[in-house]
């Protein structure tokens, strides 16, 4: 397993136009794809906020701009069904499934069935990929991420389970290109729509990466977010040897081991909603797809849900909600059960809205906010074939006010 350019530390300065867009609405999601494809101009550091951020260290090359206004997430996303079963709420699709991982280990350790671990199983032993570009935490700092290539399931103890921390997988792309392997790539939404943005400019790095999966996602919280996790669990940042956000058990407790082999825990309804949830980004509040609708497959927590989208019990055995988006993708997943990798249960995407209801209510907001910033003259993205017209109706017009104002106040205090 390889680790791939750690984080740097430091604080954001100018940058080019697009760039200085993106800072001023606070867009940037932090996939750090502006790095990966201008390494020389741009380089990603942890604001004083907490998250990764470009920061310009070079002279951008002629037509960067052009490419970044194509591919940043912070500046624009677009969803073409191109023939797909379209869902106003959750975009295209081809087929959905709940599942598990076959292996015991992969679905106990995985956030919430080890499906997708199951999936890059397959991927590897099949030899439809060489090596899976993913996610693990850092050793320098247990409640970090850093990106990892991984050619070895045995390493997969190390990268299943979610981390609500951010993590920045696009700046790898150099270092991707140079390994010469086919690979398949594991990030958040944001991330896998500028990777396929960016796979559609350029062949060689659709060659290079041929797979592409994500999981929903309701938000990155900052690096204080975890500093604050962990204060509220009683530790120091000296006395951390590891540190799990979730998995082991479904969902999982967040769970600090220290350099003395004792352990302190807190569930994942405390861990992410009394803490983590209050340092997500300002990108993810208004974020029009955290579902993954850029990946050939996407994976999410198939359980039943109280009205605030918690489990509605403290520990069960894992179940993903698997969601095959591209022809590819399906073929994947049946590979993937066929093989033995993975067990699959035809789901119906009808439930759906009743166990995500915080990707529901994010979406059918949406609008309203957008709106609300547009009004104050704030940047917002560009969001192209994403049914918000639709999902907004749903909202009604109490909800829609209420969203429009609550943006509104959060925008004019920030
Ligand atoms: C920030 C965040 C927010 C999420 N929000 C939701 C949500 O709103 N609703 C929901 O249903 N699910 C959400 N999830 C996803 C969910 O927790 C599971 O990842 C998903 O159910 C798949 O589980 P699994 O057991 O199949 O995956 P696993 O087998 O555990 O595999 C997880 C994969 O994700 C990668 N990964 C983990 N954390 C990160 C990260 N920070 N950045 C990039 N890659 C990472 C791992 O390296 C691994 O490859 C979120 C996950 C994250 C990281
Ligand atoms: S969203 Fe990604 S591509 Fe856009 S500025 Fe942030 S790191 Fe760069
Ligand atoms: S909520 Fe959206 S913008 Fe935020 S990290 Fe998740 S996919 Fe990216």
């Amino acid at each position: 397993m390889k680790t791939i350019r750690p984080p740097l530390s430091g604080d954001a300065a100018g940058t080019s136009d697009l760039l200085k867009r993106v800072s001023r609405g606070d867009l940037c999601t932090g996939c750090g794809g502006c790095a990966g494809l201008f390494p020389d101009a741009i380089a990603m550091r942890r604001s004083t906020a907490g998250f990764p951020r470009p920061v310009q260290v070079g002279p951008l090359p002629v037509g960067a701009e052009a490419t970044i206004a194509a591919t940043c997430p912070g500046l624009s996303l677009t969803v073409e069904a191109a023939g797909r079963t379209d869902d106003p709420m959750w975009g295209p699709y081809r087929r959905a499934w709940t599942g598990w991982s076959a292996d015991a280990d992969q679905r106990f350790r995985g956030a919430s069935g080890g499906a997708l671990t199951g999936v890059l199983t397959h991927l590897l032993r099949s030899g439809v990929v060489q090596a899976i570009v993913q996610n693990a935490a850092d050793p320098a700092d247990p409640m970090a991420n850093r990106t990892v290539v991984t050619d070895d399931p045995a390493c997969f103890p190390v990268t299943a389970g979610s981390r609500y921390a951010p993590s920045s997988p696009l700046e790898a792309l150099p270092d991707i290109l140079a390994d010469g392997r086919r690979m398949a790539f594991v990030g958040k939404p944001c991330d896998a729509a500028a990777l396929a943005a960016i796979r559609a400019r350029d062949p060689k790095v659709a060659r290079a990466i041929p797979v592409i999966l994500s999981f929903f996602c309701g938000g990155v919280p900052s690096a204080q977010g975890g500093a604050a996790l962990l204060a509220a669990l009683g530790v120091s940042s000296d006395d951390l040897a590891r540190f799990r956000y979730r998995g082991n058990g479904w969902p999982g407790r967040a769970t600090a081991t220290l350099t003395d082999g004792s352990e302190r825990s807190m569930s994942y309804r405390d861990s992410w909603g009394q803490v983590l949830s209050r340092h997500v980004q300002h990108r993810c509040k208004i974020c029009a797809d955290g579902t993954g609708m850029a990946a050939d497959i996407v994976c999410a927590d198939a359980w039943e849900v109280d009205d605030a989208g918690y489990p509605l019990f403290e520990e069960e055995a894992g179940r993903s909600l698997v969601l095959a988006r591209t022809v590819l993708g399906e073929q994947i997943a049946r590979g993937a059960e066929r093989a033995g990798r993975i067990y699959l249960e035809t789901f119906d995407m009808a439930q759906l809205m009743r166990i995500q209801p915080g990707q529901r209510d994010r979406r059918r907001g949406l609008r309203a906010r957008l709106l609300a910033l547009r009004l104050l003259g704030r940047p917002v993205p560009a969001y192209r074939g994403l049914n918000l017209r639709a999902v907004g109706r749903q909202n009604g017009p109490v909800r829609n006010i209420r969203n429009f104002m609550g943006t509104l106040k959060r925008a004019l205090r920030r």
